[in-house]
């Protein structure tokens, strides 16, 4: 059997390590947060250090030999198993077509506008359309794992949601069926149809709360104080893990190889920027990339305490203060409270470390500019959520602030497919944004369908004199000239 069919034989050591108060868990249980002091955890591999045996060279030739496989479970994130989850055996592990999202680069009309060469990283191609595909791909196969060793009869896995992680719960849930049965609890209102309508088609039950994100967080919180539930939001490490699987993705799609490369990503719960400076940071210790991308978090000033945080200079001074939201275009990063936020400083201080002080940024951006940039990138070929549209912005800031050389280029995040979010594309086209979201329409920019001919005309004309008069007035709507 070629390389790239063998499963891996390597299997690491991991263990919860609580980011508060230092303790270490075995994993033989679920655990969502520190039962000693309720700070969140990370997932380390015991043994990580054994992998340095193997050179930068040999896991290149080996992950790209992967690419190739023709086993399932090496198809998806699991391509990269001894750098994320080296614990979960291969007849664990699901595949539901997550991961190996594309990075499409910008045309050259969109680069002449930005100033530097970009291209999206389209996550909004995973099966739920949106990335948290990646972590729930891990999450669910430990869960898989679990329920096969400890033989239960139900498992009932609970999540809140600004929408995308509900949906991917529901979807991989779903996917297990049996003992497996799926909650998610959403901020009344505050999720488009579309990803409503993702985890009642899943077949999960879909709880509402009148509120935000940040008060179905506390309802769950409650949950997993209280009751046995397998929880599911990102406190959850299993699915930090496998977000990692972003950053193998860049590094492998540039044939390892990232100098002057900027990595853009939205910043809500913050799970997916902690997870991806922690993915660089495992390729860079392990000899497989050379140097690190720098990192720009992103975020709204409706929702923006992250940046806050890191927009104090002196490390000393900064304060970390939750904030209250206020509406959002990138609606799936509309979050006060970032529950990863003790993630982020741990991470970003050890990429501080190696790459120095500009590795890890964060950048606040207006709604205005998050929309017009997303409708920018539309408009030239892209297929950008809100939050692609957030990341874009946040480039355009970054230039205006200096922050970025003309030599480097960008990697934007579309962490959603640009559908999910299409109801922020109406209202600016329609001009119906609330006032509270501080977005006024450019009308030149705005789009809308135009109707042929009126229905009623149907009744009082034979069909071809209708469809006659329907294409007459197609060419003088377009103006066409007689070939
Ligand atoms: C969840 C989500 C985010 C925010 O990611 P965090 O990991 O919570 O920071 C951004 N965009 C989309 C589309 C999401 O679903
Ligand atoms: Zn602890």
């Amino acid at each position: 059997m070629s390389q790239a069919n063998t499963f891996p034989e390597y299997r690491g050591k991991m263990e919860y390590h609580c980011l508060g108060c230092g303790q270490h868990y075995g994993i033989d249980e679920l655990y969502y947060t520190c039962p000693k002091c309720g700070s969140v955890f990370i997932l380390q591999d015991l043994t990580f250090d054994e992998l340095k045996k193997t050179s930068g060279q040999e896991w290149r030739d080996l992950f790209d030999a992967r690419t190739a496989t023709k086993k399932d479970s090496l198809r998806g994130i699991f391509r990269f198993y001894e750098l994320f989850a080296p614990v979960i055996e291969e007849k664990d592990i699901l595949f539901l077509g997550e991961g190996n999202t594309p990075i499409v680069a910008s045309n050259t009309n969109l680069n002449k506008i930005v100033g530097i060469k970009t291209a999206y990283k389209n996550d909004g191609q995973n099966p739920s359309a949106s990335f948290k595909d990646r972590g729930m791909a891990c999450a669910f196969s430990y869960i898989n794992a679990l329920l096969a060793k400890n033989n239960w009869d139900e498992i009932l896995t609970v999540c809140a949601s600004t929408g995308d992680t509900s949906a991917a719960a529901a979807l991989y849930a779903s996917y297990i069926g049996g003992p497996v049965k799926s909650v998610v609890i959403l901020p009344e209102g505050k999720v488009t149809p579309q990803q409503l309508a993702q985890p009642l088609g899943s077949g999960a039950k879909v709880l509402e709360v009148p509120g935000v994100f940040d008060d179905c967080m506390k309802v769950v919180e409650h949950l997993a104080d209280n009751y046995r539930v397998a929880l599911l939001n990102s406190k959850n490490s299993w699915r930090i893990l496998g977000q990692e699987s972003y950053a193998f993705e860049v590094a492998q799609w540039y044939d390892w190889d990232l100098k002057d490369k900027c990595i853009f990503v939205p910043i809500g719960n913050a799970g997916n920027v902690t997870a991806i400076m922690a993915g660089f940071l495992k390729l860079y210790e392990l000899d497989i990339i050379k140097e690190l991308p720098r990192i720009f978090g992103v975020q709204s000033a409706h929702a923006d305490p992250v940046y806050r945080y890191y927009s104090v200079d002196d490390p000393k001074e900064r304060e970390y203060k939750p904030v209250t939201v206020q509406p959002s275009v990138a609606q799936a990063a509309m979050i006060g409270n970032p529950v990863s936020f003790p993630r982020v400083k741990y991470f970003a201080d050890k990429y501080e470390a190696i790459g120095g002080k500009t590795s890890f940024q964060v950048v606040q951006v207006s709604e205005q500019l998050i929309m017009d940039s997303m409708l920018l990138a539309n408009a030239n070929g892209h297929i950008a959520c809100t939050q692609g549209g957030e990341c874009l912005a946040g480039l355009i800031r970054a230039k205006e602030l200096g922050l970025i050389n003309e030599n480097e280029s960008a990697i934007l995040d579309s962490t959603a497919h640009q559908l999910k979010f299409v109801g922020f594309q109406d209202m600016y086209y329609q001009n119906t944004f609330p006032a509270e979201y501080e977005v006024t329409p450019d009308s030149s920019k705005s789009n809308s369908p135009e109707l042929v001919i009126e229905a009623t005309l149907k009744d009082s004309m034979s069909e071809a004199d209708y469809i006659s008069k329907a294409a007459d007035n197609v060419v003088a709507m377009l103006g066409l000239e007689k070939k």
